[in-house]
């Protein structure tokens, strides 16, 4: 039998029952296996983590447990300085794209009208989602932190809010997206490209207000929904700020 102590800092304490939230507590294990094990068993996805101490010296998700190991965890927002020490290795797929898990459908809109490529499908199954993140190499959002903890999550993040403009922000911020915010490019509905489209081509699909006042417009390449530079153009770009002044405040 091995006896670990496991403390676990900031919002990784979310994820814990309340009784070992922000203290030191002890675990039994019946033989040694990985910190990550270790860190997954408390019910914390290791996507979340970002440092790990093992006897107070930083350690990688492969380190071997030993008897009597002193393990703390910090997460992804800890504004620590931790330069010098080993931090988990966080890097991302060249190209941003993401895979939304069920029940975030307005997050996903809202990335989308931010321009980001997201793919989400509310009925699909785990095994799919995790599939499609594979093939596309997605980074996988969530608010089920099982998925999560699935080993072949190499880039994920769980989204702590149940507030979709405050998912948005974590998402912006979490992945340092707030330069690359290209409105108006992707569909809201299917996450395809939109193009541009001469106003004469859709002119009977038009409302006779956004006939007589709007001239530019663009189409989803797949769909066909028409998107113009109207009322809730200018929502947009004042969502946009919002989102642009969170993430600032949170810096
Ligand atoms: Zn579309």
């Amino acid at each position: 039998m091995i006896t670990v102590h496991l403390r676990f800092y900031e919002e990784l304490n979310d994820f814990l029952p309340r009784k070992l939230r922000k203290v030191r507590f002890e675990k039994k294990l019946k033989f040694s296996t990985t910190v990550k094990d270790v860190i997954e068993s408390c019910g914390i996805p290791h996507t979340e983590v970002k440092l790990i101490l093992v006897n107070g010296k930083s350690t990688d998700f492969n380190y071997h447990i030993n008897d009597k190991d002193d393990i703390s965890a910090y997460p992804i927002f800890e504004s620590m300085d931790i330069s010098g020490l080993t931090k988990i290795e966080s890097s991302l797929p060249e190209e941003l794209k993401f895979i939304a898990g069920r029940n975030l459908g307005k997050l996903v809109r809202n990335l989308r009208l931010l321009g980001f490529d997201v793919v989400h499908d509310q009925y699909a199954k785990n095994s799919e989602i995790l599939r499609k993140m594979k093939e596309d190499n997605r980074i996988l959002l969530a608010r089920n932190r099982n998925i999560l903890m699935c080993n072949e999550v190499q880039y994920g993040s769980y989204i702590y809010s149940n507030e979709p403009f405050k998912q948005t922000v974590e998402v912006v911020q979490r992945f340092k997206l707030v330069d690359v915010i290209n409105p108006i490019t992707r569909c809201s509905l299917c996450n395809s490209l939109l193009e541009p489209v001469q106003k004469k081509e859709i002119l009977h699909r038009l409302e006779p207000l956004t006939r007589k006042y709007y001239d530019e417009f663009v189409r989803c390449i797949k769909c066909d929904k028409i998107y113009w530079h109207g009322s809730h153009h200018i929502k947009l770009r004042q969502f946009i700020k919002r989102v642009e002044e969170e993430v600032k405040k949170n810096r």
